[in-house]
């Protein structure tokens, strides 16, 4: 099952694409929705009674995604996928987990040694933006780099979760771009400030449910910028793997419904190349995980788009 949030074609919101307007799409919470085929299934629909927030119905558990599924195959309201706008999965997860350094080739590329321990960092949640959104270069940097990864979309809450149980808590899996300002970033040890810019959040299309993905283990990563392949991995490449991620995250807090983690970039980003290929406005960021789907978003300066 795909699940989506979105804003249907008759939203005041939908079709804003002003860069004024980021707050607005960014904190925009939609409706939830399953994807068949190219239409959306509003799960709002009465008939339905699934909550708007991708958050809440996630918290709601199996129940809610069996009603999903009834929901897909019944007679609830729909529209054609091309007419309404998609936010991000969860538009405003309760928090973005990201690792840092879990490939050895892109540690290798920015001239570091593989981590001894996980290296972990927040992505704050008002950076959240679904597909197509732009990605805007701020003012104050054009350093802007992008960073493809698979991302787990967590559906329960959950402390101290052994690493053989970790798919107990996962919802499903989404594409995240962890876009990053490397001259913020490299600042300060923790790099949330380079990693939390608006609109540097990237999320989506959907949320695909583990049943439809196959091994999470083994899935193609690629990065294509206007159309020039730049990232090109699997996620058997990486180097702490997808549980014990879930494990160390749960060793100190819990994970929650809605939570998205990040789970590390392989070799090929922007700043691994001499000179760096930092994104600029007009550029297109296409990436592609098997099974999971495509995240398309153009790049725009702050101000002007
Ligand atoms: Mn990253």
């Amino acid at each position: 099952m795909r699940l989506a949030s979105f804003l249907p074609p008759d939203d005041h919101t939908a079709g804003r694409d002003r860069i004024d307007d980021v707050q607005v799409v960014a904190g925009a919470r939609g409706r939830t929705a399953v994807v068949v085929g190219d239409q959306v299934v509003d799960l709002t629909d009465p008939a339905v009674g699934l909550p708007g927030d991708m958050a809440a119905l996630l918290a709601l558990g199996p129940s809610a995604m069996e009603a999903a599924a009834a929901a897909a195959a019944g007679a609830a309201r729909r529209w054609a996928l091309d007419d309404v706008r998609l936010l991000a999965p969860v538009p405003t997860p309760p928090k973005v987990m990201a690792i840092g350094m879990n490939y050895r080739a892109h540690t290798a590329e920015l001239q570091r040694e593989p981590p001894e321990y996980q290296y972990w960092f927040n992505k704050q949640r008002t950076c959240v933006v679904g597909p197509g959104h732009p990605i805007l270069v701020p003012p104050v940097s054009d350093w802007v780099d992008y960073e493809a990864e698979l991302g787990i979309v967590v559906g329960r809450r959950a402390r101290a979760v052994p690493a053989d149980r970790w798919l107990d808590v996962v919802a499903g899996f989404t594409v995240v771009n962890d876009v990053s300002v490397r001259d913020w970033q490299w600042r300060t040890p923790t790099f949330t400030m380079g990693k939390s810019f608006d609109t540097h959040g990237p999320t989506g299309p959907f949320i695909v449910t583990p049943d439809e993905v196959g091994d999470p283990g083994a899935l193609a990563v690629k990065t294509w910028v206007n159309g020039d392949l730049r990232q090109d991995a699997t996620t058997a490449d990486l180097l702490f793997g997808l549980g014990q991620m879930v494990e160390f995250l749960t060793t100190v807090f819990p994970l929650e419904p809605g939570d998205v983690i990040a789970t590390g970039t392989p070799a090929g980003v922007g700043a691994g190349f001499d000179p760096p290929r930092w994104l600029q406005p007009g550029d297109v960021v296409r990436i592609e995980i098997d099974q999971v789907g495509v995240l398309q978003n153009p790049v725009a300066a702050a101000g002007t788009a």
